[in-house]
């Protein structure tokens, strides 16, 4: 191997050792930038369709729309009877 930047056995170990710990470093940054948008489309995903559908716990006005508590007989909108 002419022109050769390995001295050493040790200090090429070492060389190695740097490399490996760079690596984790940037792969761990990478996973948790990842993490990290996962859950921003996580909590940005309901918010498009928060009354799309019946939610457990939530009477939709079939009227207007309005989410009621499911305790609820008539619409806090506009009072018309609510299903169930
Ligand atoms: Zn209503």
């Amino acid at each position: 191997m002419p022109g050769g930047c390995a001295p050493g056995v040790a200090v090429d170990q070492t060389y190695l050792l740097i490399l490996a710990a760079a690596a984790i470093v940037a792969i761990g940054a990478v996973l948790i930038i990842r993490d990290r948008m996962r859950r921003d489309a996580r909590e940005k995903t309901p918010l498009d369709s928060p009354y799309a559908t019946s939610t457990e716990g939530m009477k939709v006005c079939p009227r207007c729309g309005m989410g009621n508590l499911w305790t609820d007989r008539t619409c806090i909108s506009c009072g018309s009877a609510l299903k169930g």
